[in-house]
């Protein structure tokens, strides 16, 4: 068994082994033996998380029985959507028989509710529900859980059948999503403003993992890549790469650091597509944005300050002032929107971006340490 896996981005730590499931798999199967020896039940395997739980159980259950499958659906990447869709119908066999269900877990109850209306009605002799997990914690109590294999605090947990978004259900043992504290800042302003400056600071204050897009897309370009001959076209007329091929490469830049204990977006998002983009991207993966800082300046100190560091950088959209007054119209045209975006959302903080760099990065982290 590993110590961690990593899966789309997401690390998850050993939790449960094997040899300890199959055990409370079989504790199950013989204390359903015992209840049920004179009769014929019918199982009813909860798919797709119980396919594992199921071929194991049938293995150790010594007696006539049948088996048949449902399938619902309420989860989406780490979070209960509550909506509890119906997949795959219940055959017509159990009628008037014994039945008792398969399910690899049970949390808030939600699935169950709706397993329990898709056998309302159906003229079932006798019903019982056999939860291999069950997180006691969080769930509603509505309905007995009259089998458990075992209960598990409220984690988000993957293996053994259960999924992370579609993926680990091969794994035999039991993973859960390790839980960081996490900050994620976006660094908004104009071309010029100092978020590459700052945010190298800020990074090593607050052990964050810095991302900067138009520093990949200068990375790409000097290798040669397919990515980077795209982005210069557009780099080097000072306009924005089309949102699709920065958001693909944004999001594999943050599954590329599955342990960060967060994110500084240095660059990105820089339209409204790519805001929405972000916030969904990361409500899947149980993260979000806390704060995005803006660092505001004149536009005629950014345009000195880029000419400047055209002559070191060797920049060649820092070197033309066409090309910077261009990259300024981008901003207020694309850009500029995004300021509202974040305010509705109550995370816009605008900081004076004028004067000593320390002094700048103090400000910033005035308001990091209020989150
Ligand atoms: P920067 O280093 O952030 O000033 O970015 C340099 C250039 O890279 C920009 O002028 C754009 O052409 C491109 N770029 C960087 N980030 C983005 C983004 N989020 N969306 C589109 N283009 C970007």
């Amino acid at each position: 068994m590993k110590e961690s896996i990593t899966l789309l981005g997401r690390r998850f730590e050993a939790t449960i082994p094997e040899k300890d499931i199959l055990a409370a798999v079989r504790r199950m199967a013989d204390a359903i033996a015992r209840d049920y020896e004179d009769r014929t039940p019918v199982f009813v395997g909860v798919l797709n998380g119980a396919f594992m739980f199921v071929s194991d159980f049938m293995k150790h259950y010594p007696y006539p029985c049948e088996l048949t499958f449902v399938k619902l659906s309420s989860y989406r990447g780490l979070t209960s959507t509550g909506i509890v869709e119906t997949l795959l119908d219940l055959p017509e066999e159990v009628e008037g028989r014994d039945v008792i269900i398969l399910e690899d877990i049970v949390d808030t109850g939600r699935t169950l509710q709706e397993l329990v209306h898709l056998f309302a009605g159906r003229n079932i002799k006798d019903f019982k529900i056999a939860a291999l997990f069950y997180k006691s914690e969080i769930y509603n109590g509505e309905y007995t859980i009259d089998y458990v294999g075992m209960e598990i605090p409220d984690r988000f947990i993957v293996g053994y059948g259960l999924d992370y978004r579609e993926q680990g259900r091969n794994l035999r043992d039991i993973y859960q999503l390790k839980k960081q504290p996490m900050i994620n800042i976006v660094l908004f302003g104009k071309p010029g403003a100092g978020k590459g400056t700052q945010a190298t600071f800020l990074k090593e204050k607050y052990n964050l993992q810095h991302i900067s897009t138009g520093d990949v897309f200068r990375r790409n370009i000097k290798g040669g890549t397919d990515l980077g001959n795209l982005a210069k076209s557009y780099i080097d007329k000072g306009e924005l790469v089309p949102d699709q091929v920065t958001i693909d490469m944004l999001k594999d830049e943050v599954e590329a650091h599955p342990d960060a204990a967060g994110f500084i977006f240095d660059g990105f998002p820089r339209t409204t597509a790519q805001a929405e983009a972000l916030d969904h991207f990361l409500e899947g993966r149980d993260m979000k944005i806390d704060a995005t800082i803006a660092l505001e300046a004149d536009d005629e100190v950014l345009v000195a300050r880029l000419l400047e560091r055209g002559k070191v950088s060797g920049r060649s959209d820092d070197q033309d002032e066409s090309k910077i007054r261009n990259r300024f119209e981008e901003y207020n045209v694309k850009t500029a929107p995004l300021k509202a975006y974040y305010q509705k959302q109550g995370k816009f903080h605008g900081v004076n971006g004028i004067g000593e760099i320390p002094e700048i990065t103090g400000r910033l982290a005035a308001v990091i340490d209020q989150l």
